[in-house]
């Protein structure tokens, strides 16, 4: 057994990562009805992250306030925006912005796409 301080193993992180997803997933379903029970979901994703020492997932990083950390549906209570090369994000909560470059997110998207890829290559051998 490997065990380096702090450090989880990387099933327990891929564990982590999908109760995440699935936290998120349920926020945005019940938004229209209950939007405190979608704030209640990111603060669990949010304990699991800190739990878990894993990031949220790249897909939802749009998807919370990073100041107040409630939930946030674009065109609902939150406002996105391009300006220049950036991607600005407007919190009706608490009205916070996030301002997130363009440049890193189209970097990313890519590396996503190489990724994509050599799982598809991995699985035709
Ligand atoms: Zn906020």
């Amino acid at each position: 057994m490997l065990s380096r301080g702090s450090k989880k193993p990387k099933w327990m992180k891929d564990i982590a990562k999908e109760r995440m997803d699935i936290l998120f997933t349920l926020a945005v379903k019940e938004f229209s009805q209950n939007p405190s029970r979608s704030h209640r979901y990111v603060e669990l994703a949010r304990n699991i992250s800190k739990k878990y020492n894993t990031k949220i997932p790249q897909k939802w990083s749009r998807s919370y306030c990073k100041n107040c950390y409630k939930f946030l549906l674009s065109g609902k209570n939150s406002h996105t925006r391009l300006v220049s090369s950036e991607v600005h994000i407007k919190c009706h909560e608490c009205n916070n912005v996030m301002i997130i470059p363009y440049k890193k997110e189209k970097k990313l998207k890519r590396r996503l796409n190489i990724n994509a890829y050599i799982i598809k290559k991995k699985s035709n051998e």
